[in-house]
């Protein structure tokens, strides 16, 4: 890039001298030079990019046109003790100032901000900026005698209600510019569609900000869905893709990874589990023993990453169905950090789907309500829907959901829709389609409860005592789906219950818990009358 600009010399003399980097990685520059100006800046940076550069480097430099301490308000505890520990290892006064702050401490933060002897950084939970707390009467302090250089809001986008990170204590923040006019704000994430980026840009009452928004495409990462079917096809790829190489493998539940970290043992993997649930010295422990390379592979829930930054994290697994692509997408970015090639790999199956539904709707955060549902809904059929989409580059889908256009030729084959182009078979479903739909009508019509499986029995004329005994080898579907292979018989139910022509209904019976029926879904007329077509694209059999 272009450095030049009256802050060019002081901007790159810190770079080398105080942060020992050679160079500036994209937008870096530009975001710095724009901050120095005293504009309200906005970054757009994916996780790894490099954002916490952007508001440490102007907040050591004097020639810009603030001056003061910098105030970094971040939701992430463990992160900003990261930052202020590595920020006081290059000499630089920066401070963390929590709930967990001892009295005594804060009592040497406070008279060090009424003194001449001011920290350079102030790391602030958001939290600590309710109104009258002492927090803020030490900013409307520094404010008026004009030792405010800037505030910046780190993972901004839990200030909108559109993501799924949003914090209540975000909310308050629009404080910062109605009670600071003057001092300029810097914002950055690395998670946001346009709806996002607008409205964190709306609650923080940016005024005319710079804005620099990079491509969310990680060249480095290899995107691959492949159908989930058993624990050692996992093992193998990790054991002849990835030897003694550092990987996570991200599951839906504690029980599930704790059980997972056992088999991968067993068959003689270096793994450990880590969810919220551990104490936190388990943590400490398993997270101290995978940085240093004693543990190869982390299964986890989550919880685990938010902070997290090993640079050479070779592959992501996703052994359960994310919950919505902006997830996907930041776990997956933990791998290949370094630069260096990274797997990320996503066992898909649809029958995770069902779960994840019933997780969401049986929520017990008191601030949901039908609409945040209905949202989070959505958010996971999106992921279904990736994972069913194996026509289009992973790549276009993925950076589709950030907004952002992407032409496949650019994948260079680092995806598994790409690499396999050409393989795959796509057909139309249609009529086949259409004589399931008529089936599930005709069952809903004489109340009869059928699940999926039995109807699927039905369809590809299964023999078998279940299906005689009820006479449904008599009915006009039996047979009828006999010639389809049985992964595209799995395919097109799973399918139509995507496309909304069919649904799954729980019933409570009185012998077992919730049993799933096959019912009519709102889109079946549209299938039924032949106005939409159902078209399947599949990986023949002896493909990958
Ligand atoms: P983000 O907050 O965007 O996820 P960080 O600010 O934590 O990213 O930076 C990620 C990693 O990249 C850190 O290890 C940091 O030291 C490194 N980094 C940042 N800027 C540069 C640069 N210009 N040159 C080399 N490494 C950099
Ligand atoms: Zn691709």
């Amino acid at each position: 890039p272009d450095l030049t600009g009256p802050y060019a010399k002081e901007i790159k003399s810190h770079l080398t001298s105080t942060f020992g980097l050679a160079t500036f990685r994209k937008n870096q520059f530009e975001a710095i030079n724009a901050a120095m100006a005293g504009r309200d800046v906005f970054v757009l940076m994916p996780t790894g990019g490099g954002k916490s550069l952007c508001y440490q480097l102007p907040a050591v430099c004097t020639g810009g046109k603030t001056k003061g301490v910098t105030i970094v308000v971040s939701p992430l505890l463990a992160l900003m003790n990261d930052q202020v520990n590595g920020l006081k290892s290059k000499s630089i006064n920066a401070v963390l100032w929590t709930s967990n702050t001892s009295e005594a401490e804060a009592q040497q933060i406070r008279s060090s901000l009424y003194s001449s002897n001011k920290p350079t950084l102030l790391y602030v939970t958001p939290e600590r900026l309710k109104v009258s707390s002492t927090t803020k009467n030490i900013l409307s302090h520094l404010y008026r005698i004009n030792e405010l250089a800037r505030f910046v809001v780190d993972e901004a986008h839990c200030i909108s209600t559109w993501g799924q990170d949003f914090r209540e204590a975000y909310q308050n923040l629009h404080i910062l510019r109605e009670e600071f006019p003057n001092v300029p704000i810097m914002a950055l994430t690395a998670t946001a569609d346009r709806k996002t980026v607008d409205d964190i840009l709306e609650r923080l009452r940016l005024s005319s900000p710079a804005v620099f928004e990079q491509s969310f495409n990680r060249t480095n990462l290899n995107y691959t869905v492949v159908p989930k079917r058993s624990v050692d096809e996992m093992v193998t790829f990790i054991k002849t893709k990835h030897p003694n190489q550092t990987g996570v493998i991200y599951r839906t539940g504690r029980d599930k990874c704790e059980k997972l970290a056992h088999q991968l043992r067993q068959k003689g993997l270096k793994a450990a589990h880590f969810h919220a649930r551990m104490d936190n010295e388990d943590k400490e422990k398993v997270q101290q023993e995978w940085k240093n390379g004693q543990c190869h592979i982390i299964v986890a829930t989550i919880a685990f990453g938010m902070g997290i930054d090993k640079a050479d994290v070779r592959f992501v697994i996703h052994f359960d169905l994310p919950k919505n692509m902006d997830g996907y997408y930041q776990e997956t970015g933990r791998a290949g950090r370094d630069g260096q090639p990274a797997n990320c790999v996503l066992y898909y199956a649809y029958r995770d789907l069902q779960p994840i539904l019933k997780m969401i709707r049986d929520t017990k955060d008191p601030h949901t309500n039908p609409a945040s549902i209905e949202r989070q809904e959505a958010a996971v059929r999106a992921v279904v829907r990736y994972c069913e989409n194996n026509s289009v580059c992973r790549r276009t889908q993925i950076l589709q959901h950030f907004g952002e256009k992407f032409d496949k030729k650019d994948c260079k084959n680092q995806c598994n829709n790409c690499a396999d182009q050409g393989l795959l078979e796509t057909a139309d479903y249609t009529q086949q389609a259409k004589i399931v739909i008529r089936l599930v009508q005709s069952f809903e019509r004489s109340q009869e409860n059928v699940t999926i499986d039995q109807c699927r029995s039905i369809f590809k004329g299964a023999n078998t005592a279940a299906v005689r005994d009820k006479g449904h080898d008599q009915l006009p579907a039996f047979g009828a789906g006999k010639d389809i292979p049985k992964e595209v018989l799995e395919l097109l139910f799973n399918k139509l219950l995507f496309l909304d022509a069919l649904v799954e209904k729980s019933v409570q019976t009185t012998t077992k818990w919730h049993v799933q029926y096959l019912r009519m879904g709102k889109k079946a007329q549209d299938y039924l009358s032949g106005s939409k077509k159902v078209e399947l694209s599949h990986r023949p059999k002896g493909v990958k």
